[in-house]
């Protein structure tokens, strides 16, 4: 089966297919299954042969008897793939990669050029996404980053649409190793002088159809080169566009009022007062016990003033120290809401301490809406400009849809 899983979707694990191990949200594992090898991992060891055949999406628990952990074996995507390749430079993340794919209006049969190749993050979606039926030229001028990018796409069976070539763009152009008219209509430039590389472009671009591009850089004065050679090069409509991504959670809080939190105060010092006069009471209660059994030896042994006296100071310290106990907790009345709701029962729910489980919007409390931010999504965070450069000789399709 040469088609490749990033195109096309397949039930179930092949022998020595690709398979996304999920971990954790951080960790995803890229593995090939193999009768005789495991996974070996924190959450417990995975033996390759209870993955293949396996349905892709299937959770595997741990082989191990003393780890229950479990792993999730999931099917490739670009998405996925951006989260487990192994990085050989900066990355196109899926928030830039899905923005940048549609504003370039990347889509099935497209003809798409990419510099430079990096570790192929973004010529995985560009290949999903131009699928069987179109082409991705992608160059990359770091000799060994080159030919991990190669073997990777021939490993992921991509070859068929992605055509690696090795080569400076910004000195030499677009020349792709094979020996193919590019007539590309979609552009993405992810290098440190993106603005030597555009006057290459007339080239290799379509004559009859619109071409986009989107360059990516990291900073301002990169940008502002660039506009200015796209400019000058009769590219319109140039845009820059920052994508900036984060994940708002929505859910329920509950509404606590101000005098729960006063009475969590009072509820904290009341407990304490009673913890101090148990404490108090059991102390007195043992130099009670203590004083029977002394009194009772004295009066078997005979005894002086002296000792008793000590013992009766010892005695009216104990009750000094109670009464005083009992007096703090006396000077912090309950509230009337807690006289009225009783002291609390473990099992109950107590909105300032220990008790109940209270699910989210459960009913017999109030509630309000609120969102909150989710931990940062990983994107790059560079500068997208845009533009788009209009046929010279265009078609009818192209007249009407050229903006
Ligand atoms: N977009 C890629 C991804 O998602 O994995 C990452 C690209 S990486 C940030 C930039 C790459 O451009 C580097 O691998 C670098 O070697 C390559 N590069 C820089 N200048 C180049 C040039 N003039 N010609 C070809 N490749 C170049």
């Amino acid at each position: 089966d040469t088609i490749s899983p990033f195109v096309e979707f397949k039930p179930s694990i092949p022998q020595n297919g690709l398979v996304l191990a999920w971990l954790t949200r951080d960790n995803t594992k890229p593995i090939r299954p193999e009768p005789g090898s495991a996974l070996h991992t924190r959450f417990g060891s995975f033996q390759h042969s209870r993955m293949i055949s396996s349905k892709y999406g299937t959770q595997l628990a741990s082989s191990s008897s003393t780890q229950a952990g479990f792993i999730y074996l999931l099917h490739p995507t670009p998405e996925l793939w951006s989260m487990s390749l192994p990085h050989r430079t900066q990355i196109v993340y899926t928030p830039d990669a899905s923005y940048i794919v549609q504003r370039l209006r990347i889509r099935p049969g497209s003809r798409v050029i990419e510099a430079g190749t990096g570790s192929a993050s973004f010529t995985h979606a560009l290949a999903r996404t131009v699928a069987k039926t179109g082409r991705v030229w992608t160059f990359e001028f770091h000799e060994p980053r080159f030919q991990m990018a190669k073997k990777e796409i021939e490993d992921h069976g991509l070859d068929g649409i992605v055509k690696c070539s090795h080569g400076d763009v910004c000195k030499n152009g677009f020349i792709p190793a094979c020996d193919e008219t590019l007539d590309a209509s979609a552009i993405f430039l992810d290098l440190p002088s993106p603005w030597l590389a555009i006057p290459h472009l007339k080239k290799v671009i379509s004559k009859n159809k619109i071409v986009r591009i989107c360059c990516f850089s990291p900073c301002m004065e990169q940008v502002q080169r660039t506009i200015e050679t796209l400019q000058k090069e009769g590219w319109l409509d140039i845009e820059m566009v920052e994508v900036s991504c984060k994940r708002w959670e929505a859910r329920k809080e509950m509404i606590r009022k101000p005098e729960d939190a006063i009475e969590r105060l009072r509820d904290i010092k009341r407990r304490r007062n009673e913890g101090l006069k148990k404490r108090n009471e059991r102390k007195l209660a043992e130099i009670q016990n203590d004083e029977t059994v002394s009194e009772a030896q004295e009066s078997e042994e005979g005894m002086d003033t002296g000792s008793m006296a000590a013992k009766s100071r010892l005695k009216r310290k104990a009750e000094a120290v109670s009464a005083a106990a009992t007096e703090e907790e006396e000077a912090t009345p309950p509230t009337e809401k807690y006289i009225l709701d009783k002291p609390f029962l473990p099992s109950e729910y107590n909105p300032w301490g220990k008790g109940k489980r209270v699910h989210e919007g459960e009913a017999g409390y109030e509630w309000k809406d609120v969102s909150k931010v989710e931990a940062e999504l990983k994107s790059h965070t560079s500068y997208l400009t845009f533009a788009y450069l209009p046929p010279s000789f265009p078609g009818k399709d192209e007249q009407l849809t050229s903006k």
